[in-house]
């Protein structure tokens, strides 16, 4: 074994490789809760105007497939405040891959962002919220910079919470997706933030804190 493959040995055991982290929801005082909508294949074309009107600054975690021929779109929101996330190239169950099929799905999709939007996007949320450690270590790789999760979603117009509770908390990474039920969904999330007190913020801003 030459001298290189041994002291690289050694540091992968001291230092092991960068791992994204996990988050599900923001630790913080603040009467803030964060809106999130995956996918993009369910495009209504209202949900500028919505966001807009009710200013709900949301993180959108997007497929490429799914952004593939209606870019205007999805830039058309991101010039009304929300910001673009990573949701994979082709919303393909990331554990069933190995590394190379991993990178490709996150790191390809940041390539085609970057280029599409202008900006990379660095948070990674997982379709179906199933991951590995390779899914963090990759994500590392390639300038992501947390696994996003949620704490609540919205389906059919009502917020399902987890663990039991029943209303939102500061902090709260709330889930919901690009369907149909747009403005129904959208309308349940506001007011449950309402009723907690609570203010939709941008989820990047505050993880830089
Ligand atoms: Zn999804």
């Amino acid at each position: 074994m030459g001298l290189l493959t041994t002291l690289l040995m050694i540091a992968s055991l001291i230092a092991p490789p960068p791992m994204v982290p996990v988050i599900s929801r923001i630790p913080t005082e603040e009467r803030v809760v964060f809106l999130t909508i995956d996918d993009g294949a369910v495009r209504d074309p209202r949900a500028l105007d919505l966001l807009r009107e009710h200013h709900a600054e949301a993180t959108l975690f997007l497929t490429g497939k799914w952004v593939t021929g209606h870019e205007d779109y999805f830039r058309d929101l991101v010039a009304g405040g929300s910001a673009i996330a990573n949701h994979t190239r082709r919303h393909t169950t990331l554990v069933d891959l190995d590394e190379a099929g991993q990178r490709e799905e996150i790191c390809g999709n940041a390539d085609d962002f970057q280029r599409i939007f202008g900006t990379r996007p660095t948070l990674l949320r997982a379709p179906g919220g199933h991951y590995n450690d390779t899914t963090r270590r990759v994500a590392a790789q390639c300038g992501q910079r947390a696994l996003v999760g949620w704490s609540a979603s919205l389906n059919d117009g009502r917020v399902d919470y987890q663990g039991g509770r029943h209303e939102l908390r500061p902090g709260d990474i709330v889930l919901m997706h690009f369907r149909k039920t747009f403005a129904e969904d959208l309308r349940a999330f506001l007011d449950a933030a309402k009723a907690a007190g609570l203010t939709p913020a941008a989820l990047g801003d505050h993880l830089d804190r």
